[in-house]
């Protein structure tokens, strides 16, 4: 790094930390370094148009950047990528969408940020109730027009959805450590009720037992995709399939490059040097070499749970540092199905169960699904059609082989024996298994104020922000939120209430 000298290092080129990195380096005019240990920027929100990508690479790099790895694909990997099976096809580590789609947090910050992004909105589903399938387009589904429920079932379901919409902020982190499941038996017993709201926080949170989804947080984030005036049937996204999802840290990057600051992948963090509980700088190294870089601010967007890897723990209370490590994560099963042509016609689909207690599981197992190709038609060759499915798996589970694949083994036959034509038009599947796709859980217990806060009570200097830091919702919008936080806390102007809508800012 030579004399440089910077007034921000941020570690990892995912979401969270760029998005903090941004924001000081285009409102504050701070020189921003970010520090990525993979080969490529991006993290979680790697993509891949398999053009110049061998196995090899795309096996290292779901793995480096995002908590993921190969399984198994019919064919084997090796026939896979070499028989040209991918060609024409893009995606990303796991299925990737933006559930508040062009009004979520993402893309409203990009374009604070002066940037803007093409977005694929979806605009029908598929709800599949005892084995029929029931589509809505266009919000159709709008007032409780779910047809395989009662007058009852309508009135009751209608009753928790007002009462999530209407919820304030702090009515609703009030109950971050209520369970979703407790919440909702609280006010009604109506079974169909109770499905509905179960499988929707399901999609929300990527947990699929509702005793273990923090009812507050899932409230945040229907009440924040209604006040967007979205709906199940629109309110989620395909991004374009060339760059796909990871355009969105690469515009966050370029924001920082185009106001002097640096990215550098390759480029491993192996200390936070902390001297007397202040941030001294870092010990990294950058393609091999070790260099000590001084810089007395420091914004580690890596996961909290692997915090300690490179931020030596001596330096935090004991309590603080049992409670991040045992937070547990929520992953997910993603599967890729590829057919020679358009079998679905649904652009996401929910299947409120394919598997349960009866298999190993601690609950119903649903299923999920988007019509990745249908929305965006880049993301496979014409003609044909790509699905990007997935199950959400707790982290435990993730490492279970035989329940990923009994789990694998029920989507596939779900597709095969309620979608004719699927098993002919079968070409390539790839399985794919993540635990780490919200690495703090938005689990009682595990959101609001049980996160570690964006400026580190402990030392001076030293800021997180990520989606498993202080931050509310899902995902990708969750690490904007945090990023917004960070940048906020560094600079001590309000940019969460100058970049966010009321409804997402809390
Ligand atoms: C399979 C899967 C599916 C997903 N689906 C969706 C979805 O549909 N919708 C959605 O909104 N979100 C989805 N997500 C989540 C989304 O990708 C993440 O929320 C987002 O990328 C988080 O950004 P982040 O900055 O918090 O962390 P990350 O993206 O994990 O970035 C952290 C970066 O820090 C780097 N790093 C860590 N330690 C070091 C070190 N010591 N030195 C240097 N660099 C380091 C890492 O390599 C990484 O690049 C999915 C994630 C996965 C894994």
């Amino acid at each position: 790094m030579g004399s440089e000298s910077y007034d921000v290092i941020v570690i990892g080129a995912g979401v969270g930390g760029p998005t903090a990195g941004a924001i000081l380096a285009q409102k504050e005019g701070m020189k921003v370094l970010v520090l990525e240990k993979a080969s490529r920027l991006g993290g979680r929100d790697i993509s891949f148009d398999f053009s110049d990508e061998g196995e090899k690479s795309y096996r290292k790099l779901i793995s480096d950047a995002a908590s993921t790895w190969y399984m198994k694909s019919e064919p084997g990997i090796p026939e896979l990528f070499e028989g040209g099976h991918l060609d024409g096809y893009t995606f990303e580590a796991g299925i990737h969408t933006l559930q508040i789609t062009e009004k979520g947090r993402t893309n409203t910050c990009l374009e604070y940020l002066g940037k803007s992004m093409k977005l694929y909105p979806a605009v029908s589903a598929g709800w599949w109730h005892k084995g029929e399938l029931y589509r809505f387009e266009n919000g159709s589904e709008k007032g409780g027009n779910f047809p395989w429920m009662t007058d009852d079932d309508r009135v009751e379901t209608g009753k928790i959805n007002r009462l999530m919409v209407k919820m304030s902020a702090e009515e609703a982190h009030a109950i971050d450590h209520v369970s979703l499941k407790e919440w909702v038996q609280s006010y009604t017993d109506n079974e169909k009720t109770h499905e509905f709201h179960f499988v929707n926080g399901t999609m929300n949170c990527t947990i699929n037992d509702p005793a273990n989804i923090s009812a507050g947080d899932c409230i945040l984030m229907n009440r924040g995709v209604a006040r967007a005036g979205k709906r199940f049937s629109y309110g989620g996204c395909s991004t374009p399939g060339v760059p796909g999802f990871v355009q969105i840290p690469g515009k966050l990057c370029e924001v920082i490059e185009e106001n002097g600051g640096k990215v550098l992948t390759g480029a491993r963090v192996k200390e936070v040097l902390i001297e007397n509980g202040k941030v001294e700088g870092v010990l990294a190294e950058i393609n091999g070499t070790e260099e000590k870089i001084e810089c007395p601010v420091v914004i580690n967007s890596g996961m909290v749970n692997e915090m300690f890897r490179y931020i030596p723990e001596r330096h935090f209370p004991y309590t603080f540092v049992s409670q991040v490590k045992g937070f547990w994560r929520a992953g997910i099963g993603a599967v890729y199905f590829a057919l020679n042509e358009k079998v679905v016609n649904e652009h996401l689909t929910f299947i409120p169960k394919i598997a349960g207690r009866e298999d190993g599981f601690d609950s119903d197992v649903r299923m999920g699904f988007w019509d990745s190709s249908g929305m965006d038609p880049d993301r496979a060759p014409e003609g044909k059609q790509l699905l990007d499915a997935y199950v959400s798996l707790t982290d435990e589970q993730a490492h279970d082989r035989k329940l990923v694949d009994l789990a694998y083994d029920r989507m596939k036959k779900y597709m095969e024996d309620h979608y004719p034509g699927f098993k002919e038009a079968l070409a390539w599947t790839l399985y794919t298994v993540s635990d780490s796709l919200v690495p703090v859980a938005q689990a009682p217990y595990q959101v609001g104020t049980a996160r570690p806060r964006a400026k580190c009570n402990f030392v001076e200097g030293l800021y997180m922000a990520s989606d498993s830091s202080e931050c509310s919702m899902a995902a990708n919008d969750a690490a904007i939120h945090a990023g917004i936080i960070a940048a906020s806390r560094v600079s001590g102007k309000d940019y969460v209430a100058e970049i966010l809508p009321d409804y997402l800012q809390d």
